[in-house]
């Protein structure tokens, strides 16, 4: 993903420091009448576990970096399709070939496991599962045309989804889910590149997805986005894209992490754009899409000192940032009906 900010200054709105009202009355709006005919306390929602969620992370690791054409790359794509297989999901393979900033041409796979896959009612959830070529940011100039591990930036979202299809196999919600993981989202044009700066050579997997979904007439109310999710002290600022094009949902996530508990993970504050796979997603599919991303407003580059640099290790990840985000995931999806 990529920052707008470290483009263009000016794409960047003063981020207005609102203190948040937090009102308990139940006003209006159809959802709320919705869920008066069914209370939560009637929901059961499952406990999301964050230590398997680790594991899962950890055997995406374990690969190496999951750069696109190379063997790491094709196993752990083979490993997260066994996964979700063996999680009982309707499993699609979507290989593409997706030209790279440079000409590369880009052997890419988006793994998709559907649960309940003739439900009309469907949310997706997604996360990128390639790793980053580069670690241009890397304060090392020697290391930064390595690729980097990618775990808290690429294997840490599809951890906790790989851990929401566990879930899914053993209680079904009421709807249908989608578990999308998309290929190619960080090879876009690195800093050290002289040539022309191109916002569309991220995000290659969703864009091909955006165009040719893995089923015809393919719809779903709303999708959620997880990027950079397992970070010790993560904050999830509102992304601006996501808040302009699904306002609606972005609030019931966060409403959802603060009656969890969560509330220091998940600011309602603004944060700022992200060039993310969220962005196509409600381009080319007209599906709106919240992108759950830390965000780090005392950092340079806003995601945090790991960003795109050889520390992106299992030494970033907390369990605990992991538990915020996936039983807020759960508490969510489950109260679909
Ligand atoms: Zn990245």
């Amino acid at each position: 993903m990529w920052n707008r900010k470290i483009v263009s200054w000016t794409a960047v709105s003063v981020a207005f420091l609102v203190s948040v009202i937090s009102c308990g009355s139940k006003s209006g709006g159809g959802e709320a009448n919705v869920e008066e005919k069914r209370p939560k306390s009637e929901v059961q929602v499952p406990a999301f576990n964050a230590d398997s969620a680790y594991q899962f992370i950890q055997a995406q690791a374990d690969f190496g970096p999951r750069v696109p054409n190379t063997a790491a790359h094709g196993a752990c794509g083979d490993y997260l399709a066994a996964q979700l297989e063996r999680f009982g999901a309707q499993v699609y393979n979507q290989q593409a070939d997706l030209m790279a900033f440079d000409n590369t041409l880009l052997k890419a796979r988006n793994i998709i496991g559907a649960y309940n896959p003739d439900s009309r009612k469907r949310v997706m959830l997604c996360a990128h599962w390639d790793s980053r070529p580069f670690a241009d940011y890397d304060k090392d100039p020697a290391k930064q045309r390595k690729p980097i591990l990618g775990v808290n930036d690429g294997a840490s979202g599809v951890g906790v989804l790989l851990e929401v299809a566990r879930q899914l196999q053993q209680q079904a919600p009421a709807i249908g889910i989608d578990i999308l993981f998309f290929d190619a989202e960080d090879y876009g044009t690195p800093a050290f590149h002289k040539g022309e700066y191109k916002e569309n050579t991220w995000c290659l997997g969703s864009q091909y997805w955006g165009r040719v979904p893995h089923v015809s007439n393919y719809n779903a109310r709303y999708g959620i986005l997880l990027d950079m999710v397992g970070g010790k002290g993560a904050t999830f600022y509102q992304e601006l894209f996501s808040k302009r094009t699904a306002g609606k949902q972005m609030k019931k996530i966060w409403d959802a992490a603060h009656q969890l508990g969560f509330g220091q993970y998940f600011p309602k504050r603004d944060g700022t754009e992200v060039t993310d796979d969220h962005v196509y997603v409600y381009q080319l599919q007209k599906i709106p899409c919240v992108d759950i991303i830390n965000y780090d407003p005392e950092g340079d580059t806003g995601f945090g000192d790991f960003w795109h640099t050889s520390g992106d290790t299992m030494e970033v990840i907390d369990r605990a940032t992991l538990q915020a985000v996936g039983q807020t995931l759960l508490y969510v999806i489950y109260h679909e009906e």
